[in-house]
């Protein structure tokens, strides 16, 4: 049985109260949300900490508010079961409900949270291991080694980004606060969030909380989807993830926006796509072009389960699956 290491386990019922534990322990300090990802990480030795802060005592951070325009404010407290199943999330942003409910499965969806799914580490099969098993094999780049595995001779870690929600965040143009004691709040888009390193892939810095999701209103005609390629629909991480908005005016496309995920460490934003699609007709011709783009620009590694060949041949598959089904879902209201 795996064990978890000794650490201070505290429960602050405020968030000054956990903004001054981060202060004070730093990058030795980790945030518990739901568990669902730091504990079994924290059991194989794949992160590390002093001090775990448990969130589980704060108010307030557990609601969906509707803000002014007609935007959301979701809590980072929010679980991934009430986000896909929240009136407000499903009208206007089906694709973020829909990423929210396939996230692993119901028991993890009940804990887990959407600050957790944020904010959750990389993936890769040379990590996501025992330490015993990374110790055999002389660890990497991640943790405790100074190889790549995945790309040899590699002097960046390409660990997957994991998470559901942040490609259709990325579509959606959401913003996250983020809180700290000694610098207040700011506010990064998730696009700018991410970044290409898998050691940490997330602009966070080791003091500050994740408060907040701000999903910006839905522009009139705005057509969302999500589509996730795993090998069990009941419980896997994505080998592979597409998240599709745009607008229809009348048929035709506006500001599409394509993001691709489980590729390497950040969302992959298909920006020429929705250069190519402005301003044409919503049709088999056009989603089988994007499809066929999107093809030529996405290079599945082997960082994470499935065979590369057959994940990036599933990419033009999950595009068009994620292109109809927005187009179907109709606008959101
Ligand atoms: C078997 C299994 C299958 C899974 N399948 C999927 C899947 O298909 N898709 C998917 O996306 N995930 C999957 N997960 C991972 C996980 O369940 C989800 O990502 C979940 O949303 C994590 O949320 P949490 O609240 O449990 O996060 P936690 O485990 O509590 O935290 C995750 C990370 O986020 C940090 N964190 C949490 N909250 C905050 C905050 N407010 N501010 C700053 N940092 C914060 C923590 O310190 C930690 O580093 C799976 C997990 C398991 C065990
Ligand atoms: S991508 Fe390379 S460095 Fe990163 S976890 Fe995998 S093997 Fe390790």
């Amino acid at each position: 049985m795996l064990r978890l290491p000794e650490f201070r386990f505290e429960s602050p019922d405020s968030v000054d109260g956990v903004l001054a534990l981060l202060a004070e322990h730093g990058g030795r300090a980790r945030l518990l949300a739901g568990g669902t990802d730091l504990v079994p990480n924290l059991k194989h030795g794949i992160e590390e900490a002093d001090v775990v802060v448990s969130l589980s005592k704060l108010g307030g951070l557990d609601e969906v508010r509707e803000t002014e325009g007609g935007g959301l404010e979701l809590g980072a407290l929010v679980t991934l079961e009430a986000l896909a199943a929240h009136p407000l999330v499903t009208a206007r942003y089906p694709a973020l409900a829909t990423a929210a409910g396939l996230v692993a499965g119901p028991h993890h969806r009940r804990m887990g949270t959407l600050g957790g799914n944020v904010c959750l580490n990389t993936r890769c099969v040379y990590i996501n291991q025992t330490h015993f098993w990374r110790e055999a094999l002389g660890y990497c780049l991640k943790k405790d080694g100074e190889v790549c595995h995945v790309v040899k001779g590699g002097k960046r870690c390409v660990a997957a980004a994991s998470n559901d929600t942040a490609p259709v965040l990325t579509t959606l143009g959401a913003t996250l606060r983020l809180r700290s004691r000694d610098h207040g709040v700011r506010e990064v888009g998730v696009a700018d969030f991410y970044v290409q390193d898998g050691v940490s892939n997330k602009t966070l810095e080791p003091d500050e909380l994740l408060e907040a999701v701000l999903v910006p209103p839905p522009p009139p005609g705005l057509h969302t989807a999500y589509s996730k390629l795993r090998p069990r629909d009941s419980i896997d991480f994505p080998r592979l993830s597409v998240a599709a908005a745009f607008r229809l005016e009348g048929d035709v496309v506006r500001d599409l926006r394509l993001v691709v995920s489980a590729l390497a460490s950040r969302p992959l934003h298909l920006k020429k796509l929705g250069a190519a699609a402005e301003g044409r007709p919503f049709d088999d011709a056009l989603v089988e072009e994007l499809a066929a783009a999107a093809f030529k620009v996405c290079h599945p590694l082997t960082n994470i389960d499935g065979d590369p060949t057959w994940r990036r041949e599933m990419v033009p598959v999950h595009v068009k699956r994620a292109l109809r089904a927005a187009r179907e879902h109709g606008a959101s209201r």
